[in-house]
């Protein structure tokens, strides 16, 4: 897959961390008050989740230093 603003091939990885919270997306600069977090709004269809880990497929362009990420967020 080419990076969409410079061209470059992109890189397939993988984005992780710890699984223990969610991972939320959020319009603007703040997060989601804690309720809706709760209820599901905000996250990732791309993040899947084990006991531990969260990891999101994801590519990254050495050249722009952008990712991209193919997700639904949950409204
Ligand atoms: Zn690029």
């Amino acid at each position: 897959m080419k990076c969409p603003f410079c061209g470059n091939e992109l890189k397939k990885g993988i984005l992780y961390g710890d699984g223990r919270s969610k991972v939320h997306w959020n319009e603007g600069d703040n997060k989601l008050p804690m309720l809706e977090e709760l209820a599901g709004k905000g996250t990732l269809s791309a993040a899947k989740y084990s006991l531990t880990i969260f990891t999101i497929d994801s590519y990254y362009c050495d050249g722009c230093k952008r990712m991209i990420i193919e997700t639904k967020i949950e409204k």
